[in-house]
């Protein structure tokens, strides 16, 4: 082996490490930030090993799309957290795009005379990559309400979905054992870009994150492939990685809303209004601001339960400057995090975390829920189904089994949010009814900023 080569080896070993390493460090909040810093590190050196790898004699087009690439990448670093998923899917489809056309190089380069198991691989990369590049335009493009975020369903789509697929497949299978038969290999890309966009069109916007990371982990499998075809294993590590990791959170995110994986990429969720099988009924009672900076002064402890309401209003800071007050008055302040509150994982964890909340105060809804019988006040900031007690209660509920976090069990409770308004399952809440329950109307930001000055005048 040459000195670069030991060099490119050394810098993929290093990088393939920092990636392990960095997965495991993202599984708690105390170590995320640090995964993140060593993930990025190992696709440093990743990078830096490969721009001295033996084969590259011309750096022109590298230079090309390194400025590019950063022309793109640094605006799209700059979104909002709230355009996280969008932004996200968009990188999932740049990454499968590259898989793609690297896929299609190789194939335009060498033609039939590859290897029976490289030509396999490359086939699975291109396909993988062009159906998880329309997919995952089509999801941003839902989540960025550029087109509607409603299922798009239409007659025979099915029938339609499955022709498609085999066509797909038996392109595949033609070209592996006629690889010099462009023809069927361009034809499985023109199917796989088709069923990319058959694939989404019927997943409401809502249902995206998990679809995302399902695609997340097609891109990961693609990559993996590509690591095949080109003998690199850092991309056959880092790849494997990713589709795995992608496929594992796509079921726990299932889990956590009781779906199956086939609900949610079939089930066409949110195209219609869910009907309410249990007898909702009553009125809800209307509490005054004073009145709730009464109960949390003189609590003993507070439980706030965030939601996709606090994303939308950015009620983070809001929050926490509230539990801080409570907590100069004795209050033992907590926040109960259910894993599929907001719109995507981790979501309250990360604006919880912007807002400087320290981790010791946050709450899995495992360790979260035996606390609630002695929970002074429960403060819902702006969620909705994952509070509501027909999932625990009514079996014939449409959320019926999905873990929810038992605020109605504390002595108190109070609802943030701005009206009626339903959650992402379109069901009513018998919580909103109970007479433990007090509702405060008003966006959950200036519902916090004016709590926490009348609690400072109790
Ligand atoms: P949710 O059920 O969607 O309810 C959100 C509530 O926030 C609404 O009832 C709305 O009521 C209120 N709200 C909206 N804007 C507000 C504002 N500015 N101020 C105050 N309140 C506001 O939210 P959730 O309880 O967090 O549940 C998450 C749902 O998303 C679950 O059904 C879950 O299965 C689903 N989901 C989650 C993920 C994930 O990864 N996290 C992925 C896919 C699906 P008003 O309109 O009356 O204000």
């Amino acid at each position: 082996m040459s000195y670069p080569q030991y060099f490119l080896e050394a810098t993929y070993l290093i990088a393939s490490i920092l990636f392990v390493l960095g997965l495991r460090s993202l599984s708690h909040p105390d170590t995320a930030r640090r995964g993140m810093i060593m993930a990025a590190a190992g696709m440093t050196a990743a990078v830096v090993g490969t721009l001295f790898h033996p084969d590259i004699h011309n750096y022109l087009y590298i230079v090309i799309g390194l400025i590019v690439g950063s022309a793109i990448g640094i605006p799209m670093a700059m979104v909002p957290m709230t355009a996280m998923p969008q932004r996200t899917a968009l990188s999932h489809a740049f990454g499968a795009l590259a898989a793609s056309m690297v896929g299609i190089a190789e194939y335009v380069i060498h033609g039939a005379n590859m290897g029976g198991v490289k030509s396999a691989a490359l086939g699975l990369e291109v396909m993988l990559g062009a159906l998880t590049t329309t997919g995952s335009l089509i999801a941003a493009a839902k989540l960025q309400e550029m087109m509607r975020g409603t299922p798009i369903m239409f007659k025979g789509q099915h029938i339609f979905n499955l022709l498609l697929f085999l066509t797909m497949a038996g392109c595949y299978i033609g070209w592996e054992f006629n690889p010099g038969m462009a023809i069927l290999f361009y034809s499985m890309i023109g199917c796989a870009l088709i069923f990319g966009v058959m694939l989404v069109l019927p997943i409401g916007a809502a249902d995206m994150p998990v679809v995302m990371s399902l695609l997340n982990s097609y891109a990961g499998l693609s990559s993996a492939a590509t690591g095949f075809v080109l003998s690199n294993n850092v991309l056959i590590i880092a790849g494997t990685l990713d589709g795995f990791s992608g496929f594992i959170l796509s079921i726990l995110m299932c889990k956590a809303m009781n779906r199956s994986i086939t609900n949610v990429l079939f089930g066409g969720f949110g195209s219609v209004i869910a009907t309410d099988t249990g007898a909702v009924g009553g009125t809800m009672r209307e509490v005054t601001l004073d009145d709730v900076a009464v109960q949390l002064a003189y609590a003993n402890q507070v439980v706030f339960v965030p939601g996709y309401g606090m994303a939308t209003a950015q009620a983070q800071h809001a929050v926490r400057e509230l539990g801080n007050l409570l907590e100069e008055r004795g209050v033992a302040v907590k926040y109960g995090i259910h894993p599929v509150a907001g719109r995507m994982p981790g979501h309250m964890n990360v604006l919880l975390a912007e807002a400087n909340v320290p981790y010791s105060q946050l709450y899995e809804m495992e360790q979260i829920n035996p606390e609630m019988p002695q929970t002074d006040v429960a403060v819902v900031i702006g969620a909705n189904d994952v509070v509501n007690p027909d999932a625990r209660d009514n079996p014939k509920s449409p959320i019926a089994g999905m873990p929810i976090i038992e605020v109605d069990r504390a002595k108190s409770v109070i609802v943030l949010k701005r009206g009626k308004g339903k959650g992402f399952s379109g069901l009513e809440n018998p919580l909103f009814f109970k007479n433990v329950t007090g509702m405060l109307y008003g966006d959950a930001k200036s519902s916090l900023t004016n709590l926490a000055q009348a609690v400072q005048k109790v």
